[in-house]
């Protein structure tokens, strides 16, 4: 008795739910972007709460370089897969969490190996460097 328009509505629907994906996209896209332009990154590695290493990432060598800490060795690497990031590659001690967690590639990221008690981070020039996003005057 009564019938709604359905096909009609979900089409616009459907348009819609496509408008906000993309939106949202965009959105990211921006928002990522520019975090990661925000300032050269700089590989943070402490082994026992030691820092040991502090190299930018652009200039971290393309072969692995070994860390050891605890009696258990990483293999840390650059990985370039669209986006130059770090991470451990191979890794002698039991869990592997180190190497589960993949590669990292924006600042405040880090990888940890308890085991090892080696943590990478990943650390960048927000805030100041480019200059203020607003201006008020
Ligand atoms: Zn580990």
């Amino acid at each position: 008795m009564k019938r709604m328009p359905a096909l009609k509505a979900n089409r616009w629907d459907g348009a819609v739910a496509v408008l906000v994906v993309v939106l949202a996209v965009v959105c990211g896209v921006l928002i990522w972007g520019r975090t990661a332009n925000a300032g050269e990154l700089t590989v943070v590695v402490t082994a026992d709460g030691q820092e040991v290493e502090r190299v930018a990432l652009d200039a971290f060598p393309d072969t692995p370089r070994a860390y050891s800490g605890n009696g258990y060795t990483l293999q840390v690497s650059t990985e370039t897969d669209g986006k130059r990031g770090i991470c451990v590659s191979v890794s002698d001690c039991p869990t592997q969490d180190c190497v589960h967690t993949g590669t990292i590639t924006r600042a405040g990221q880090s990888i940890v190996c308890l085991p090892a008690r080696i943590s990478i981070t990943l650390e960048g020039e927000t805030a100041s460097g480019d200059g203020p996003d607003l201006v008020i005057g």
